[in-house]
């Protein structure tokens, strides 16, 4: 059976059940600043499963695309990918586990056809630290279903992972209990956390053995059905929302709610008992196509092919919900998919454009039964083959950076060459093409290797520890997205850190001597300054400002800073600072200046970090631009701006 058939079987089995088929919310959530993507059915229906009342009834089914950017690193595996679609079903208010354990095992084992010999179930231990019973009830459903398979069905007690990894699975076995980090749903992560008011319950979750596929040790000693080496596969999570915490403890809901969530990819592997999730008919057709344009095997690069596999498909969907490549949020996720697609694409030996040819066929496995593929389809092409242009572009950008870096060695960081024999491919210098330009590390190392130069003997632990710090860096800066504050490094807050001070110094220029810097925030997707001015700026003036701005961005100005004693800096050097701010004996001065001038345009006391150059600012065709400006308080002017 393909995946199609499954994904109409299911809404069909369940319509025949009351159950009303409700429309896939988009990838993009409305009204939710909180995350960047739909990752589950259950996400757009959060309201209802807490008490609101659905318009479509208390029995809703649907087939919910998802993307987790969190699981890029695990694409190549045998079951992940960063787009799926979750088949839901739930219950408000309404049927209860006595219904929906059979039904799913119905739907597997009967419509489906899956094996019931190859169906593992796991359950809730319960919780005597906070009084919740096991979830013997659920248990006694699963033996009960299998025994009517003549199947046996014996219960075994896990707890956590780790015991699992130690104890395995026992012949007989089929119902597995498994602790709250295994099989307790609320809204956050561990139990122990959960705040009075707040719902959750036990889950009950199905597995499928590949039983060709041998324990990796690597993993824990031995297998069991939360184990990640691939044996095996969880394909469903029922969830039981009945009870609420309270300050005394936990207590059953009045109205108990089913929420289940079911990878529509990993039931379609089980269909066809294939332990490669990319074997799918919604997957494979992809996976031949880039057999064709390589003239590469699969098996031969099952790693590269399954990631440019599932980037692509994820690219897509998000250009069929609308989103473009870009360096913020969404845009930038998709354009990190592409882009690592094109990459791996490398390593195949594809160096032409080739998405003009992949996306049809990606477009067209979706197009019959969802309308909006169809109907985008001329546009999603467009917008993935624009951003494989850009990224040529940018990679040709990349290969005259490489020149620069490499030949001159101004890494700035004490890295000089005193001769041409000690010229060598540094760590460091990889990171730096692959972080400012994109440039992959596989072609920096083969662009050395062409021009007879030398990689540094520790260049792979350099640029492990750069990359590492990066991700730091990040983790910080997202943490931050909402929050906003200097506290983020990424390269993108350099840009708008150096646009700043070219702002700063271009309204002093455009109002007069009178502006001075009463506050500065900075995102990763603008700048936001505040300063003193009695007066609403005119239209001739703001664009007089991003005027001067962008020819310094053009006049490619050297950033650099220098250490002074805080008073030479001020008053002797007149060195432009914050209001308000208060420095130690000594302070850093970035200084901005063009090759040919004599005199900065730019010299202000701050802690950076900013670019290299002022061109780094308009690269991939950016301009300055100011979007607002408005009052901030008496007195006090306040500017948005970006870099777009
Ligand atoms: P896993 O442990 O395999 O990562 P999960 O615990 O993250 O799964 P849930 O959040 O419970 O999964 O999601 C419900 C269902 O969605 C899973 O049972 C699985 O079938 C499917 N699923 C989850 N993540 C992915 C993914 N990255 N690719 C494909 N299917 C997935
Ligand atoms: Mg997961």
């Amino acid at each position: 059976m393909t995946a199609q058939e499954i994904r109409q079987k299911y809404l069909d089995f369940f319509k025949a059940k009351q159950h009303v088929v409700i429309p896939r919310a988009l990838l993009v959530p409305q009204n939710d600043p909180t995350t960047l993507f739909t990752g589950s059915g259950m996400q757009p229906l959060i309201p209802y499963l807490l008490g609101e009342k659905h318009p479509a009834g208390t029995r809703l089914v649907d087939s919910q695309t998802c993307l987790r950017a969190q699981d890029i690193e695990e694409v190549g595996d045998n079951r992940h990918t960063t787009f799926f679609e979750m088949l839901g079903n739930w219950s408000l208010g309404d049927y209860f586990e006595a219904e929906q354990l059979p039904w799913f095992f119905e739907f597997l084992t009967d419509v489906v056809g899956l094996d019931p010999k190859k169906l593992y179930v796991t359950t809730f231990i319960g919780s005597e630290q906070h009084g919740i019973p096991r979830d013997t009830e659920a248990a006694g459903i699963w033996k009960d279903l299998f025994s009517k398979k003549g199947v046996e069905a014996k219960e075994a007690e896990i707890g956590s992972e780790t015991d699992g990894y130690k104890r395995g699975v026992k012949t007989g076995e089929r119902i597995f209990y498994y602790n709250a980090d295994k099989n307790w749903w609320w809204r956050g992560d561990k139990i122990d956390d959960m705040p009075p008011g707040e719902p959750g319950g036990p889950t009950s979750e199905v597995f499928y053995e590949f039983d060709f596929v041998k324990h990796n040790p690597e993993y824990g000693e031995h297998c069991h059905p939360n184990c990640d080496c691939g044996r095996f596969v969880e394909i469903g999570n029922s969830v039981f929302m009945v009870y609420v915490r309270t300050e005394a403890g936990f207590e059953q809901l009045p109205k108990r709610n089913v929420d289940f969530g079911g990878g529509l990819e990993r039931i379609a592997m089980a269909a066809i008992d294939s332990p490669d999730v990319f074997k799918i008919s919604l997957l494979w057709p992809i996976a031949e196509k880039l057999e064709e344009i390589s003239g590469k095997k699969y098996d031969a690069h099952t790693s590269a092919m399954r990631v440019i596999v599932d980037h692509l498909r994820g690219a897509t969907f998000l250009a069929v919900d609308g989103v473009v490549p870009s360096n913020k949020e969404q845009g930038y996720v998709m354009r990190r998919l592409v882009r690592r697609a094109i990459r791996f694409a490398f390593e195949l030996g594809v160096e032409q454009n080739f998405l003009e040819q992949v996306v049809p066929v990606i477009a067209s496995l979706y197009q019959d039964d969802f309308p909006e593929a169809a109907a985008s389809r001329d546009k999603v092409i467009e917008v993935l083959t624009r951003e494989e242009k850009v990224f040529r572009q940018t990679l040709r950008k990349g290969l005259q950076e490489f020149e620069k870096i490499v030949l001159t060695s101004s890494l700035g960081d004490g890295d000089h060459f005193r001769n041409d024999l000690e010229r060598r491919l540094s760590g460091q210098m990889i990171f730096k093409l692959y972080d400012t330009y994109g440039f992959p590390v596989e072609l920096s190392k083969e662009e050395a290797f062409k021009r007879d130069i030398a990689i540094a003997s520790d260049a792979d632990v350099q640029f492990e520890k750069c990359m590492h710090e990066q991700r730091q860096r990040s983790q910080t800066a997202a943490k931050g997205v909402f929050k906003g504050g200097l506290g983020g490094q990424t390269l993108q807050h350099k840009k708008y850190h150096t646009a700043t001070h070219l702002m700063y110094q271009a309204l002093r220029q455009t109002l007069g001597d009178h502006v001075i810097q009463h506050g500065s925030n900075i995102t990763e997707e603008r700048l936001r300054f505040d300063f003193s001015h009695p007066d609403k700026m005119t239209p001739e003036q703001i664009k007089q400002v991003e005027d001067i701005v962008n020819a310094q961005i053009d006049n490619d100005l050297k950033v650099s800073y220098a250490e002074y004693p805080t008073n030479q800096a001020r008053e002797e050097l007149g060195a432009l600072g914050a209001f308000g701010d208060r420095y130690g004996d000594k302070v850093k001065v970035y200084k901005m200046i063009a090759d040919s001038a004599d005199k900065p345009f730019s010299f202000e006391i701050c802690g950076g970090p900013h670019v290299d150059h002022t061109a780094q600012l308009k690269e991939d065709g950016k301009r300055f631009k100011i979007l607002k400006e408005e009052s901030s308080s008496a007195g006090i002017r306040r500017i948005k701006a970006v870099l777009a």
